[in-house]
């Protein structure tokens, strides 16, 4: 396509043309993390309507920038844009060789990302299917992921943000919640989340998993390291919160023995 015009299509997608600033906090991230396979993946899911407009940035990581925008019919989503250049290569790429639904590993950066992307979309398709509650994926392309928006005006906060005004019981049903989530995933979906901590759980009508990334299946050789790892984080952060949680070594044995 022709730079101009997919700056003028860009433009469009924040939204510039109409009413917003140039020094917008939106415009600034997108000026920094927006090379051209973004951009050029950003206007092909314009033209299909899967995104009409970026107007906020929810969050930004080191990995992946995290927008709310809308479709082209008004509902709200929130679009996980992977950086094309990262310096987790070594991370990502061991997580993605231990995946036996990973072929081949492209040893390009670039595309390594694209691998690991349409993971993440896959592994919120496979979450869902065993019944746990994570932003619905609608779709995917390169390095970019289009999911359903977890809050109403604003995103629901993270459980890390709202902690201060919950109380035992809540932290309770948290803990139940969440047990049985890994309990349901590893059973059932022969799956781990592999990062389930109180940065990853919403806390919206019900609480919600994400950043499904990590995520892998039980035949991964890392698998049940992610399984303790899980566990572990899980009962110390409730543990701290004065819930009485069932040991997290005897619960691991029991998962992975039985
Ligand atoms: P971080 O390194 O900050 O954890 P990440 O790269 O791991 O970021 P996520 O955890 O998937 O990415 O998303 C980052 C943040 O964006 C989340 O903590 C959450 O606040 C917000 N977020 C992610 N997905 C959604 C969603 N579907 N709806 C609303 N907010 C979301
Ligand atoms: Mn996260």
């Amino acid at each position: 396509m022709r730079e101009e015009h997919l700056e003028r299509e860009i433009e469009e997608i924040l939204g510039l043309r109409e009413k917003r600033e140039k020094d917008s906090e939106l415009y600034k991230i997108a000026n920094e993390v927006f090379d051209r396979t973004t951009k050029e993946t950003l206007a092909y899911l314009h033209r299909r309507g899967k995104i009409e407009e970026l107007y906020g940035v929810i969050s930004t990581g080191k990995e992946a920038n995290v927008f709310a925008g809308v479709d082209s019919e008004g509902k709200k989503i929130a679009v996980k844009i992977y950086r094309t250049y990262t310096t987790e290569f070594r991370r990502i790429w061991e997580y993605l060789a231990g995946d036996p639904r990973i072929g081949y590993l492209p040893k390009d950066i670039r595309k390594l990302i694209f691998v690991w992307t349409r993971r993440e979309f896959k592994n919120l398709q496979r979450a869902i299917k065993y019944a746990v509650r994570v932003p619905e994926p609608v779709i995917f392309r390169n390095n970019v992921l289009v999911m359903e928006f977890i809050g109403d005006e604003l995103p629901a906060p993270r459980l890390k943000d709202v902690e201060k005004s919950l109380e035992k019981s809540d932290f309770e049903e948290l803990y139940n919640f969440s047990m049985r989530a890994i309990e349901r995933l590893w059973k059932r979906g022969d799956m781990v989340h592999g990062d389930l901590s109180e940065y990853n759980i919403l806390i919206h009508d019900e609480p919600v998993i994400i950043d499904w990334s990590q995520a892998t299946v039980r035949r991964n050789r890392l698998s049940v390291e992610l399984l303790k790892r899980d566990l572990v984080n899980v009962s110390n952060y409730f543990r701290r919160k004065g819930v009485e949680v069932e040991d997290p070594e005897k619960k691991f044995r029991e998962l992975v023995e039985g």
